[in-house]
């Protein structure tokens, strides 16, 4: 029955174009050549399931057998087989219309070209520079039959004196591609694509150690577990084939703290096993990474597109038909399908996570400062992730209790409370450093959470947004008073003049702490609170934190963290140090202001009379003088701040009480400190 044909493509000749495009995928044939095998197995098993095949199946194993002698690669099954029909049907017969445009498009892509085509099995001549096929169907009274092909468009089909049902793909491997007859690079590759295959895929045999080295034993070497867990129902399962499945995927890993087990069938086939790992160092997460299968074929571990963006972050596999899993990543992107099994996956783990927390909310509660990072990510980058989240995300404070957010809001809100009705969250991004600022927290009855993880800075921005008015305000970023505004607040009493003799007081006394920068305020706290208390804006240093997380915000990032050196007015050693500079320096600075405030009202007079008259040569005249009067102002209040600083060197208990306040803030290192203790000492 020899014939030749011509293989039914329109372009002309299809495997130079196989041959020059598809270079970097070039192990996939493997692949598609064992997942041909498995399919003409898993079909006969169907048909036999059926009736329509009344034989027996018999051994129904998938062999790859390599031949480094002979230069082949040969794929055995004994599934359906093809009669020579098939062959023309499912072989020679490729559809291919609009060829050329596609491969230019995916040039680099194989599993595009192939996924297109369909050309699965004509992938084996990425590799080969003959294929036969020899197979004989399942049904009854057929011939065997053999297809050639050298790689041109030419084919022969033949008969075969092959007796077993099945079929063996063989591949002659041209000489570029010898690294296919390694066993260990065939093993390799079939670990990749086949693990879990779900029927026995042998190759070579097992080996043992004997004599100093590794022998072959003559016993068939099975590459895959034809029932991964996630082929099982959940039911099926127990906590520990759970965390035995996750070592078989990420051998070496610490086990994992949570794990999702996904089962779908409308609208689409979906089944998968989701884990969340315990990440030991920052997000140490790219190389296990979520693995795609297709009918428990691997596909990929670039998932990206298919999971959402935080999910990335986990790991596990996932595997459903209904992926166009051999198409591009843009086109996945855009795929309806795979947008809905995104967000179904969103919502999945959203529920899942919410019935741990509902479930034991002890377990979860200690899992907590791992999953912390997972669950910020999903927040911030998924709405619809953050709103199913609110629910079960967890805030700790200072004493290490966790709470709901909508249990805390409660809690606080009697006390933390402002005069707009705002309920204010404190919150300490490194507990021991602002340990001073939370024991005057907890003194007030506040509470102040703990918020120092990799995402806080951004995140607490996102639950300002979220909880109706509240404000996040870290617990060193003004004194306790304005951190929660209340009505009763009592205001500094202290005349325009003592305001400016007590500033130029302290700011003459301040040392010169690197990157930092310091604004003397007064605030009216309680007489036993600190006499000086040293706070750091909320807004710039947010800002400065988000910018040192973004490329191109140097802006921010290179500005000095500016400081407040707030003067609690109240505190009686202050009120002294006020009352001696008022009475020592009054006589010689009234005169001072009072020839700046007489200069300055000259200025604004000579101003406005220069907004109504339109004569230039008047108008000169005037801004000259207005230059001497600022000029002589100048001079005045260089004088007075001479004599205040002056006065200041005088006064140790003012350097002593800026240096306390940047030691208890860790701000007082090298010389000044060495300044501090002496002068500590002399005070004594
Ligand atoms: P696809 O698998 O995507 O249909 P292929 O080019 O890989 O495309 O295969 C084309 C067809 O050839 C298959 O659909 C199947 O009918 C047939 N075929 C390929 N390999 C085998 C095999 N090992 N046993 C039986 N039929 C096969």
């Amino acid at each position: 029955m020899a014939k030749t044909g011509t293989i039914g493509v329109t372009t002309e000749n299809i495997f130079p174009v196989i041959k020059k495009f598809l270079y970097s995928d070039h192990e996939i044939f493997l692949r598609e050549l064992v997942s041909n095998a498995i399919d003409a197995t898993q079909k006969l098993k169907t048909l036999s399931s059926f009736g329509e095949f009344k034989g027996t199946l018999g051994n129904m194993d998938v062999r790859v057998t390599v031949d480094k002698e002979a230069g082949t690669l040969t794929v055995s099954d004994h599934g359906i087989g093809m009669t020579a029909d098939d062959i023309e049907k499912y072989i020679n017969q490729i559809a291919f219309s609009g060829a050329e445009e596609f491969l230019e498009k995916y040039k680099d892509n194989a599993n595009a070209i192939i996924g297109h085509f369909g050309l699965g099995f004509y992938s084996a001549f990425m590799v080969a520079k003959k294929v036969e096929i020899n197979t004989l169907s399942y049904k009854d009274g057929v011939e065997a039959v053999r297809w050639e092909c050298d790689g041109s468009p030419e084919f022969t089909i033949s008969s075969s004196d092959k007796k077993e049902r099945g079929t063996d793909i063989v591949l002659y491997i041209d000489d570029d591609n010898k690294e296919f007859l390694e066993q260990s690079r065939i093993d390799t590759l079939l670990k990749k694509y086949c693990r879990f295959l779900p029927v026995p895929v042998i190759s070579g045999k097992e080996q043992e150690w004997k004599d100093g080295k590794m022998v072959d034993t003559d016993r068939d070497n099975i590459v895959n577990i034809t029932e991964p867990a996630w082929t099982k129902k959940p039911s099926e399962l127990t906590e520990n084939d759970y965390r035995d499945f996750y070592h078989q995927l990420y051998p070496g890993q610490d086990d994992p703290l949570f794990w999702i087990h996904l089962n779908v069938d409308f609208p689409f086939k979906l089944t998968g096993i989701l884990y969340f790992p315990k990440i030991k160092n920052n997000f140490e997460v790219t190389k296990n990474r979520i693995q795609l299968y297709c009918n428990q074929v691997f596909v990929t571990d670039s998932v990206e597109g298919v999971v959402p963006e935080f999910m990335m972050l986990l790991q596990g596999v996932l595997d459903s038909p209904d992926i166009p899993l051999n198409v591009s990543r843009s086109y996945l992107q855009s795929d309806s399908a795979v947008k809905k099994i995104s967000s179904y996956i969103t919502k999945k783990v959203a529920s899942r996570l919410d019935d741990i927390f509902k479930a034991d909310r002890k377990e979860f509660e200690q899992k907590w400062d791992d999953i912390k990072v997972f669950i910020e990510y999903g927040m911030l980058t998924d709405e619809k992730f953050c709103d199913a989240a609110m629910k079960f995300d967890l805030l700790k404070d200072t004493e290490g209790k966790y709470f709901t957010i909508e249990e805390y809001k409660e809690l606080i809100a009697p006390a933390q409370t402002d005069k707009d009705g705002n309920i204010v969250f404190l919150y300490t991004t490194d507990p021991t450093a602002q340990y001073t600022y939370i024991r005057s927290a907890a003194d007030r009855g506040y509470s102040v959470l703990v918020m120092d993880g990799q995402l806080d800075s951004h995140f607490v921005g996102l639950l300002e947004h979220k909880i109706e008015k509240s404000r996040f305000v870290r617990v060193d970023s003004d004194v306790i008073d304005n951190l929660i505004p209340k009505s009763d607040r009592k205001t500094v009493d202290l005349s325009a003049a003592q305001r400016d003799i007590l500033t130029t007081l302290f700011n003459s006394q301040l040392p010169k702490v690197e990157g930092a920068q310091f604004f003397v305020n007064f605030e009216a706290m309680s007489a036993t609170d600190s006499p000086i208390v040293i706070t750091q804006n909320e807004y710039m240093r947010r800002m400065k934190e988000m910018a040192a997380m973004q490329p191109g915000m140097n802006f921010y990032g290179e500005m000095p963290d500016s400081y407040s050196l707030i003067v609690n007015t109240e505190n009686p050693i202050v009120k002294k140090v006020a009352e001696a500079a008022d009475k020592a320096l009054a006589d010689s600075i009234k005169p001072l202001m009072d020839a700046v405030n007489a200069n300055n009202e000259k200025i604004t007079a000579l101003r406005d009379a220069k907004k109504e008259a339109d004569n230039a040569a008047a108008s000169s005249h005037d801004d000259k003088q207005v230059e001497a009067l600022q000029a002589e102002n100048n001079a005045k209040r260089e004088e007075q701040t001479k004599l205040v600083s002056d006065y200041a060197a005088t006064q140790p208990v003012v350097g002593q009480l800026i240096d306390l306040a940047l030691l208890g803030n860790g701000m007082l290192r090298g010389a000044d400190l060495s300044r501090f203790i002496t002068r500590s000492l002399s005070l004594l």
